[in-house]
């Protein structure tokens, strides 16, 4: 559908987007074709041993991809076996398969290595393009310059300190999290004197306005503008909110009233658990709801839900104003999410690469497969070019195998005393099965119980309570940042536009890559939309959201990243059809693994069984991985999972 605005916002223009056709798409000699569409060769059916199959470098439409999903849901759907021709016997056998490629699923293989030695025949299976599941590396050439920015996964960060066994791994892979302050420059923005800022939009707020978010105390915002300081007045007064919502906004800072007197902490942390936040502001604080709005979406990036669906226990934890007179004692109390409490010595364990924790996927599959991805330290995998090729070598013990969805797992005979399992597997459009002495199931929860029905019914049912929070991370490369350094901003809160976050790449120099530092070089924004539908439980938004993101269209989005950068930069000189290069969408309907919520999980505030741990039960050969298990959305949760999954495995014998 065609809109007036078009013209103006560059939607004819020529950059790297719409690049992906139906299904597998390959680099072919500067142009992009889907493999269906190449000479019948080798390639045909090896699409990724092709020289110039290099995922990273798509664009468009990514994240779950076009070609990655279609077959696991028709066998959720319940037409894939109706539709599906016999299977092919690879003849191949394996003491181990995993399925799912993403961190999770690499780890596994790395660990059960480890113990096996390094003859042991692995299989990972992946349905998508590329390895690492959520930790994807997005790749951007323009002008001569390689922009290296993340498609999930941004970076080794936890609320709560990493364990022996995560941190463990990320020391053998050499990677030393210490180094982050000499990495990471952060006077690139501040010698520029840029900072947060909030763009209020005219559909929510009745105005266009990027307003620049500084704080009472005069200090310099570091982050995002996240409202856990109190705004300036000059922020206050240039809002464009009402006068009774801008004496509101500053009196939920200043005010320090104990709104529930005669209560103590303990009683009033367990009200606190059971309100969402936005209830709180509005009917405990009175405040007025234009706040409200103003503060919707601060928790997204964490939950992937709005303050509606977030407790006010929560809030308070995350450090949002409204509390301060309380007299809460600081401990956690019952029903917290792990994410909002704080913890000083998780806080410090933090390093980002420019891809994110695509980087820690990159460098297992260094250790796993050698030469896929060249070189030997951390500094050189920032541009290193990882040959796709080798991934799935019949010479190598460990093989990777991209682009293949698995339909079904099962034990060849009763899961008690059967020796083997059978991995049944679409690629290529042909269903395949390879035999393994045993299996870890790294994948996504929810798709566990339609692809391995011989589950005991409970499991089955824990398994698909996990359905993961959809989220989208979207990277924009720009030919130059001009604008953000003309209207002084380096991010951007934007609660009423489609996407909620806009953010300037990190300043990060590894190895060989270096980060843009003047503001006429290109660069790479990320954004962020959370598809959520406040005033739904929590797990109806992420649903909701799920269908939204399966079925909205790259060009829907790119209209609106036109034109929202266009509105809240436009003041900076900033020009959509100029100034954007390229555009990367990753979708994530099957995002965050899903976090336990004391609104909404009785079980969390009370203490009764989590659906994760009864999800998470060996069976047979069968052991069970991914940040699911944990109900944990974070790198160390996927690491820690797929160790427990290999002990498991390794204890059955
Ligand atoms: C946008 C985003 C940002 C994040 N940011 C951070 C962060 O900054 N720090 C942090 O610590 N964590 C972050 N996380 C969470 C972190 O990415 C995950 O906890 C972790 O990467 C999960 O790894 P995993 O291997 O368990 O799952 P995944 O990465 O999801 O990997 C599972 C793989 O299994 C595949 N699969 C599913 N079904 C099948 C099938 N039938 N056949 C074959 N393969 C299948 C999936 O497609 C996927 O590739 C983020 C997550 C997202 C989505």
């Amino acid at each position: 559908m065609k809109d007036p605005r078009d013209a103006d916002l560059g939607m004819d223009c020529p950059i790297t987007r719409r690049d992906f056709l139906n299904g597998m798409a390959l680099v072919v000699g500067g142009s992009l074709v889907p493999a269906s569409l190449l000479p019948a060769s080798e390639f045909a059916s090896y699409p990724e041993k092709a020289p110039d199959y290099y995922p990273p470098l798509l664009t468009g439409m990514r994240g779950s991809h076009p070609g990655s999903f279609e077959v696991a849901h028709s066998v959720r759907d319940g037409t894939f076996w109706k539709q599906a021709g016999p299977a092919a016997d690879t003849g191949e056998k394996y003491d181990l398969v995993v399925v799912g490629g993403g961190i999770s699923g690499l780890s596994a293989a790395y660990f059960f290595r480890k113990v096996a030695g390094n003859n042991a025949r692995i299989l990972i299976l992946d349905n998508h393009d590329d390895f690492g599941g959520h930790a994807k590396r997005n790749e951007i050439r323009g002008r001569g310059r390689l922009l290296i920015g993340y498609g999930g996964t941004f970076a080794i960060e936890s609320p709560a300190p990493y364990s022996t066994i995560a941190q463990g791994l990320i020391h053998e892979l050499r990677i030393d999290v210490s180094s982050w302050h000499r990495v990471f420059d952060p006077t690139v923005y501040s010698t520029l004197g840029l900072q947060p800022a909030v763009f209020f939009d005219k559909q929510t707020f009745g105005v266009d306005r990027l307003v620049r978010y500084t704080l009472a105390d005069e200090k310099e915002s570091s982050g995002s503008a996240d409202f856990t300081q109190q705004p300036s007045s000059k922020f206050i007064a240039e809002a464009p909110l009402s006068n009774p919502a801008r004496q509101d906004l500053a009196r939920v800072y200043l005010e320090k009233k104990d709104y529930y007197p005669g209560l103590s902490s303990e009683e009033k942390k367990a009200r606190l658990a059971r309100s969402s936040y936005a209830n709180f502001l509005t009917q405990v604080a009175g405040v007025h709801p234009e706040v409200v709005t103003l503060f919707q979406n601060l928790p997204q990036p964490l939950f992937g839900l709005g303050i509606d669906a977030v407790s006010a226990q929560d809030a308070w934890g995350l450090g949002l104003p409204g509390f301060e007179g309380m007299g809460l004692d600081p401990a956690p109390g019952p029903g917290m999410n792990r994410d909002t409490i704080p913890n000083k010595e998780a806080k410090e364990y933090f390093f980002h690469f420019p891809d994110g924790n695509a980087s820690i996927a990159r460098l297992l599959v260094r250790r796993l497969i050698p030469h896929a991805v060249p070189g030997e330290t951390v500094e050189d995998l920032m541009t290193a070019r990882a040959d796709y090729g080798r991934l799935d070598a019949a010479s190598s013990a460990v093989r990777i195998r991209l682009n293949s969805t698995v339909v079904r797992v099962r034990h060849l005979g009763s899961p008690d005393s059967a020796t083997e399992t059978e991995i049944a597997y679409v690629r290529q459009g042909k269903l395949h099965t390879a035999i393994a002495s045993q299996c870890i199931l790294a994948c996504w929860h929810v798709v566990i119980p339609y692809i391995c029905p011989e589950l005991p019914a409970p499991q089955r049912a824990a398994l698909s309570d996990c359905a993961k929070v959809p989220i989208v991370y979207t990277n924009v490369a720009l030919a130059n940042w001009t604008s953000f350094q003309k209207l002084g901003v380096k991010s951007i809160y934007a609660p009423g536009s489609y996407h909620t976050a806009v953010n300037l790449d990190l300043p990060v120099s590894i190895g060989a890559y270096r980060c843009s530092r003047s503001p006429d070089s290109p660069i790479i924004v990320h954004l962020m939309r959370t598809p959520c539908r406040p005033g739904l439980p929590s797990r109806q938004q992420h649903l909701q959201g799920r269908i939204e993101l399966f079925s909205t269209s790259f060009e829907t989005f790119e209209r609106e990243i036109r034109d929202q950068l266009a509105r809240a930069l436009g003041a900076g000189g900033f020009d959509p059809a100029r100034d954007i290069s390229a555009i990367t969408v990753n979708r994530w309907p099957h995002g965050y693994a899903y976090e336990y919520n004391s609104l909404w999980d009785k079980f969390w505030l009370e203490g009764g069984e989590q659906p994760c741990v009864v999800a998470r039960k060996p069976f047979g050969r069968i052991a069970i991985a991914n940040a699911d298990a944990a109900a944990y959305a974070y790198t160390d949760a996927a690491i820690d999972q797929a160790y427990r999954a290999v002990q498991e495995l390794l204890a059955r014998g």
